[in-house]
């Protein structure tokens, strides 16, 4: 089978596809309280767009795809596009990343549409913090989407949670109880410095390894083999109750391992998060260029991807777009 390899031998197996821009939520670490200017609609990649493109990424070896956004549940209809990526044969997984706010209304449609996986974040599990961290009074409708979620075949459901330095991480034991009795993987991702006025400085990030001492306090933790497929360092408790993860972009970077790629929703492809260029894959989409022209344009941009990014370098330059545009 073709693949996607880059130039320090890493393969390209896991797509992000962001839908949207558009969010109904203002997390203080994404974006702005007032939004963003979100992009004209006829500037998203169409439903049909996104499943060609998701083709030709299989057909060159990609198998796991995750939608993001944005919030990827504002975008109409998202169920119709969720059926059409899993009817594409050889894509083995295809999950879904949401702030939960849609999720009790959609959830049946997305798993009868072939929705496999979820994550959903929620950072503290008190609705004061929670209003302050996202700046909206939601947290019992991302409650009611986690339990809906668990009423139906998706599995494992993960809660996403970014620690801020004295705003949730008085909660790191709390989340740590909750993975224990709700049967969440919850999954600590350390704050990034990407967001547009995040407020990001080294200090506000809650390192991973703070998190895993915390959380020892209440069972010893023992390591789980690595899914390769994903950048989480897992973890269970020893007394086996409860899973947990860590992202530590941080201060563990592993850019040496990563499998990564990503459209944002206006059709750019990005093969780092952090990434000072992209590839415009839309234009030639809408030039009528062919399936090959297309791969041979995906191929050489995976073929020059960087080592890594430098968050913890001098040198190190923040990428233009937030998280929300690019598709986290
Ligand atoms: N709106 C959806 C959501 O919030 O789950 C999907 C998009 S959001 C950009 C994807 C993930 O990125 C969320 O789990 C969010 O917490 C995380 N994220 C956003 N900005 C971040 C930052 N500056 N550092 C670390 N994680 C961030
Ligand atoms: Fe919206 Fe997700 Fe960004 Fe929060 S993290 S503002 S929910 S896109």
């Amino acid at each position: 089978m073709a693949t996607l390899v880059d130039g320090f031998g890493r393969v390209a197996t896991n797509l992000r596809i962001s839908v949207t821009d558009r969010c109904n939520m203002r997390c203080r670490y994404c974006m702005p309280a007032k939004g963003l200017d979100w992009l004209p609609k006829d500037e998203l990649l169409s439903f049909e767009e996104i499943a060609r493109l998701t083709r030709i990424f299989v057909s060159l070896g990609v198998d796991k795809v995750r939608l993001t956004g944005g919030e990827p549940l504002v975008r109409p209809g998202l169920a119709q596009l969720v059926g059409m990526l899993s009817n594409v044969p050889e894509l083995k997984d295809l999950g879904l990343t949401t702030n939960g706010y849609y999720l009790e209304q959609q959830v049946s449609d997305l798993v009868n549409a072939g929705l496999q996986r979820v994550n959903v974040s929620l950072d503290s599990l008190k609705p004061e913090v929670f209003r302050e961290i996202v700046r909206r009074d939601f947290f019992e409708r991302v409650i009611a989407g986690l339990h809906a979620a668990k009423q139906t075949s998706l599995r494992p459901i993960k809660v996403n949670v970014v620690m801020l330095r004295g705003i949730n991480d008085s909660e790191i034991e709390a989340f740590g109880h909750f993975a224990r009795t709700e049967g969440f993987v919850v999954r600590f991702i350390e704050f990034m410095p990407i967001g547009k006025d995040d407020g990001w400085t080294p200090d506000s990030v809650v390192p991973t390894s703070e998190i895993k001492a915390r959380l020892e306090t209440i069972a010893a933790l023992r390591p789980l083999e690595a899914d390769h497929q994903y950048p989480a360092e897992r973890y269970a408790f020893a007394d086996g109750l409860g899973e947990i993860g860590f992202i530590s972009s941080v201060t563990e970077p592993f850019c040496e391992s990563c499998n990564r790629i990503r459209i944002t929703s206006d059709g750019k492809l990005r093969t780092c998060l952090f990434a000072l260029d992209e590839t415009d894959l839309r234009t030639p989409l809408r030039r009528g260029v062919s399936d090959e022209e297309l791969a041979a344009i995906i191929k050489d941009a995976v073929s020059r991807k960087w080592a890594g990014h430098l968050i913890n370098q001098p040198d190190f330059v923040r990428p233009d777009r937030t998280m929300s545009s690019i598709g986290g």
